[in-house]
């Protein structure tokens, strides 16, 4: 088998690698020269865990390639994936389908005689598919080819062994062809009996925005319950445990914090909220969702306030972790965008440090003092906030941190430490959806 994949981002790099470990033969192709460049050299553009290796492996056995010669990946390939990017479309929150029908147009003018499956793995409405379909047929009437969804549920920083151990395996298409073509790609899965849900284009589309934007709606009902337990006293994540230990409900994606972020369920809540509205069928428990979940993002900067004494004007904040969550560089719709520049909006000056997230963060924040670790970025702060739960900052020496802190005052937006050992160790400690020993959240 060979296949095509267009886009090398975070979904189509470590989708190429994994079908290349699979035993196919992939190339990668990309619009962006330097990244393809780099890959070239053996540089991964993107922090992953375990990727350099596979891609390095895989590279080696003549497997992976990676071109920017789009023609090159389309043709003599059985199958070509989309795996271009679906942001939100400036304004009205829709997708923005400009590259995936960039990618079909450029895919149907590069098709030759024999029958190619054309796959979408980005994120899209229901309908892209038929669209992708009559954009092929429109540059090339007379190729052979069909449709297919293969949505991607992949997570940053840990996408690799997402890929190869998935819960499921989406395709959606109307040709029994097509079908055979990507179930085969999976078969290594199959050994391990993941289920295949073999369903309609519509069905495989609609199944991708279904799935994130529950976890989205999970992500945000712990959050309010948080909100709930500050003011009566009870424990979020004792509830949190209390309630995921029943297997209707299941423990994951009960943790409160921020609000969600990423390059996922803010676009994707966005875009399923603005598809519904359009076809008449509007979902006002995701429009409610994306309403609790942007006003939460805010209101962390009031909760940082409100720990210094009501106020952050002339203070300094140290801010621990920027990227959307731990093990990866994303920044995208990261909740240290909106609390970092409410705080200094608020007179504050900030301080801030990520393990991998600060190239990109530096592009994306203004007035921030860069700092090289966790602990320099403490240096004299006023207030510690937790932003990130990385694995380097769940175990600070807080004698440490105490003593480079002005103010032993620390805002735990992760709910890594514990409320009463907090205490012990002499910090004003708050996080959320937990009563402090001293009686505040
Ligand atoms: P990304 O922005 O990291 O990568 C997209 C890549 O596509 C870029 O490198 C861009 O240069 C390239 N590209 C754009 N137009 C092209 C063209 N015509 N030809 C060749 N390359 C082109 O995006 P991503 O995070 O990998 O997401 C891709 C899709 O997968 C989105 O729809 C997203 O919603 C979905 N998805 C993402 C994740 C995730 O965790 N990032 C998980 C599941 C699904």
């Amino acid at each position: 088998m060979r296949i095509g994949m267009v886009g090398v981002g975070y979904v189509g790099l470590v989708s190429g690698a994994c079908f290349s470990e699979f035993g196919v033969e992939v190339v990668c192709v990309d619009t962006d020269e330097a990244k393809i460049e780099r890959l070239r050299n053996g540089e991964i553009p993107i922090f992953e865990p375990g990727l350099d290796a596979l891609v390095a492996s895989n590279t080696a056995a003549g497997r992976l390639t990676f071109t920017t010669d789009l023609g090159a990946a389309v043709r003599d390939s059985d199958a070509v994936f989309i795996a271009v990017g679906t942001p939100s479309r400036r304004g009205d929150g829709h997708a923005d389908l400009t590259y995936v029908y960039t990618a079909a147009e450029q895919i149907g003018q590069n098709l030759d005689d024999g029958y190619t499956v054309v796959v979408t793995k980005s994120t899209v409405p229901v309908g892209t598919g038929r669209e992708v379909a009559s954009i092929i047929r429109r540059v090339n009437p007379s190729a052979s080819f069909a449709v297919a969804s293969n949505p991607e549920f992949l997570r940053e920083g840990s996408a690799i062994e997402d890929f190869m151990r998935p819960d499921r395996v989406v395709i959606g298409t109307d040709d029994p062809h097509a079908a055979d073509v990507v179930t085969s790609l999976y078969r290594p899965l199959y050994l391990r009996e993941t289920p295949a849900v073999v369903t309609s284009l519509e069905s495989a589309e609609l199944i991708k925005y279904a799935a994130n934007t529950f976890l989205a709606t999970k992500i945000t009902f712990i959050n309010e319950i948080a909100d709930l337990c500050e003011k009566v006293g009870a424990n979020v994540q004792d509830i949190a445990r209390g309630i995921g230990l029943d297997g209707r409900i299941g423990g994951k994606f009960l943790h409160a914090g921020p609000g969600y972020g990423g390059s996922c369920f803010p676009k994707d809540t966005l875009a399923l909220v603005q598809t519904a509205k359009q076809v008449g069928a509007p979902i006002r428990i995701v429009e409610t969702v994306v309403a609790v979940n942007d006003a939460r993002k805010e209101r962390m900067v009031d909760k940082i306030a409100d720990a210094c004494g009501g106020s952050i004007k002339g203070k300094t904040i140290a801010v621990l972790g920027l990227t959307f969550k731990p093990n990866t560089d994303d920044m995208r719709d990261s909740p240290s965008l909106e609390i970092v520049p409410g705080l200094r909006k608020g007179g504050a000056t900030v301080r801030a440090f990520d393990p991998q997230g600060m190239p990109e963060a530096k592009e994306l924040l203004d007035g921030v003092e860069w700092c090289d670790d966790a602990y320099s970025t403490m240096e004299g702060a006023d207030c510690l906030a937790l932003v990130t739960e990385w694995n380097e900052f769940r175990a600070l020496d807080l004698d440490r941190v105490k003593a480079l802190l002005s103010q032993p005052v620390l805002v735990d937006l992760r709910n890594v430490y514990q409320p009463d050992e907090m205490e012990k160790a002499g910090f004003d400690y708050h996080s959320i959806g937990r009563p402090a020993v001293n009686g505040a959240a």
